[in-house]
């Protein structure tokens, strides 16, 4: 049976501890039952897990190309999609429209 990348940083060196899957390279431990559930794991700057439907926070203004202002620190954020990816939040924000954000900028609430 071969195990499953890192979620985190990808890496092939995953090896079991238990229950738990742990990544040699960035110390990250997982239940593969867990992710398998899901598929998409997305966690917050505090590291809960976020879900589709969740309203987050904003933890920090953040720039935003081509708008004339940012988003600022404390911005509520409902109804967020999860993707994959860099930018790993789908959502729209009041006064930007549709944007993506880093899961790590956020914080559920
Ligand atoms: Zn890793």
């Amino acid at each position: 049976m071969s195990l499953p990348n890192c979620p985190k940083c990808n890496s092939e060196y995953v090896y079991e501890d238990g229950i738990l899957l742990v990544c040699p390279e960035c110390a990250y431990e997982w239940d593969p039952n867990e992710v398998e559930e899901d598929g998409l794991v997305v966690l917050d700057s505090n590291g809960t897990k976020l879900s589709d439907g969740d309203t987050v926070t904003v933890i920090k203004d953040l720039k935003v190309k081509g708008a004339p202002k940012d988003i600022k620190q404390g911005t509520r954020v409902k109804n967020i999609r999860l993707v994959e990816g860099d930018h790993n939040i789908d959502c729209k924000i009041d006064g930007f429209g549709a944007m993506k954000l880093k899961s790590e900028f956020v914080k559920k609430l």
